[in-house]
């Protein structure tokens, strides 16, 4: 990405600006829509709610920096639990290349059981395999998906994968967006290598060079509607003290993309008036609930070294499970040991020893969106029956795939468990474990506005034009129409380049 970014934060007072295409939100959705529809030739503004850090300088950051600069709330946004549910911290991105900015580069195809359901419930009958083929195409060699080769497992993933085999199931190789990835495992806190092909190394900056004006510390609160046509947004500049909402923000435009991710496209359509008709605005929110479960070897891990992410298993996807490789870096994952003092000390010495496996659930849509009076949305997650029997399940998977690697203890990612060996495992009584005791993450929001082949099932149609008002539309995750059970930004990417190119009539 160039420097060619026009701080809002150094703009003093209000900021006017007019362009053919505005586009609200310059992560993973936001950022492929307005490549495509610059470079054929449109005039298109992106406006972006966080500030402008270049990924070179992001890879020189420490996590503390990373979190403080790129994440939103730096990284703490939770959900609010309904019934027995986990409390869920849910992570994005709040800088110029948004969430793509800080993911750890998976990749993946819509599964065909997924878009099965799309063609047969949700009746979007050109969710093909064969009809996304050039789409994924694009933006697979745009961002350049490869597969991780199988040397850059880490000894973490090897030790899961070997007590997989031992336990029945294999591990595959994932597909990532990168291009000549070293292996640091720090990707979510910027890649030192530059490797980590994200939107700021790709998309944005082709969409500058075809002469994308890029604004960032601009909060867009609201689509400007006249009659049933959007003709613009407006909102704040955050140049007061403290990258505080200061000048007025008004923009005019023939075409309105929301792009702004599912928690905050709802938001804006629900300050601006947009989506009553529907009541589908903000509901039907996925998370793809999604835990790690951490073992202590005898043998000296190492979990660090190797690729953050590089192996994955789809052998439980039929009871809503799929399990990924994952690491944390040392430091953080120090700060995240329990005990103090000694103790704190005493765990935090036993890191290289630990491995560590990720789970995340194929979620139903139990979470909906709140506007309620400030910047930040309300988020209630209900967890869904199944989706508890999976989660418990899965940890019993997993501690069990350890202990079959000849793990010594595991930690379970359950408040107040204590570490357990093979025994204690074995007699731990998981299966009635309520909800609300796992700690929870999610980095995968989807559904929130989601498109509908009628106007009463969802918020925009098969084109991602709202139901309700005309050159509005919408193109990040909250249009994908259900959980995917898989990691998403490729779907996101996808569905983006299919609008866009619908958009200019290919
Ligand atoms: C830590 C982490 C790791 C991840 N790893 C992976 C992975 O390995 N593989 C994978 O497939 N996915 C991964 N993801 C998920 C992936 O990054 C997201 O699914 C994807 O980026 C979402 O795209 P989006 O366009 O919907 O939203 P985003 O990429 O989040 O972009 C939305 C942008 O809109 C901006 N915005 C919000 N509100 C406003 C407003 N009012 N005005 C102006 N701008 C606004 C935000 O600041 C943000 O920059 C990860 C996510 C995280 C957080």
């Amino acid at each position: 990405m160039s420097e060619a970014v026009s701080f809002g934060r150094q703009h003093t007072g209000d900021l006017r600006l007019e362009a053919e295409v505005v586009v609200v939100g310059s992560g993973a959705g936001g950022a492929v829509a307005a490549a495509i529809l610059q470079e054929a030739g449109h005039d298109v503004l992106v406006l972006e709610e966080g500030g402008y850090v270049h990924p070179d300088e992001h890879a020189r950051m420490r996590p503390s920096q990373s979190l403080r600069h790129l994440w939103r709330e730096a990284g703490l946004t939770a959900t609010l639990a309904l019934g027995d549910s986990p409390l869920i911290n849910v992570m994005m991105g709040r800088c110029v290349g948004g969430s793509s900015m800080l993911t750890g580069g998976v990749c993946f195809r819509i599964p065909e059981t997924v878009l099965h359901e799309w063609r047969q419930d949700h009746h979007l009958h050109d969710m093909t395999p064969e009809h996304l083929e050039p789409y994924y195409r694009e933006v697979e060699e745009a961002i350049s998906v490869q597969e991780v080769p199988k040397e850059m497992r880490s000894r973490s993933t090897q030790l899961f994968g070997l007590g997989a085999e031992r336990m029945g199931f294999k591990l595959e190789s994932m597909r990532r967006n990168t291009s000549g990835c070293v292996g640091w495992s720090t990707c979510n806190f910027g890649c030192p290598s530059g490797a980590k092909m994200s939107v700021g190394r790709t998309y944005l900056p082709r969409a500058q060079a075809a002469g994308t004006r890029i604004w960032s510390d601009c909060l867009v609160e609201r689509v400007k509607i006249e009659g049933d046509r959007a003709v613009g947004v407006s909102g704040r500049v955050l140049n007061r003290e403290g990258g505080r909402p200061g000048g007025r923000l008004t923009v005019k435009a023939k075409q309105v993309i929301l792009a702004a991710g599912s928690l905050y496209t709802p938001l804006i359509l629900k300050r601006s008036g947009v989506g009553r008709a529907s009541a589908q605005v903000g509901r039907n929110l996925t998370l793809h609930p999604a835990f790690r479960i951490m073992a202590r070897f005898e043998e000296e891990v190492r979990g660090g070294q190797g690729a953050l992410q590089s192996a994955f298993s789809s052998h439980y996807e039929p009871e809503g499970i799929q399990f990924n490789s994952v690491f944390v870096p040392t430091g953080v994952l120090a700060a995240t040991q329990p005990g103090v003092g000694d103790a704190h000390a005493e765990r935090a010495a036993m890191l290289p020893h630990l491995a560590m496996f990720g789970a995340n659930l194929h979620d139903d849509g139990g979470g909906t969106v709140h506007r309620i009076i400030g910047r930040e949305p309300v988020v209630t997650y209900r967890m869904a029956d199944k989706d508890r029997v999976a989660m418990r399940r899965a940890l019993r998977i997993a501690g069990q795939t350890f202990f079959a690697a000849g793990a010594k203890e595991v930690f379970l990612p359950i408040l107040g468990a204590p570490a357990m060996d093979p025994d204690q495992f074995a007699a731990y009584d998981l299966e009635h474990m309520p909800a609300r005791r796992l700690e929870c993450t999610s980095q995968h929001p989807l559904g929130s506005v989601r498109m509908a082949a009628t106007a009463g099932a969802g918020v925009v149609d098969p084109d991602h034009q709202s139901w309700e008002v005309r050159g509005l539309y919408v193109s990040d995750g909250s249009v994908v129409p259900t959980s995917l059970g898989v990691n998403p930004q490729l779907t996101i990417m996808t569905l983006a380049t299919r609008f866009a190119r619908r958009f200019l009539g290919h």
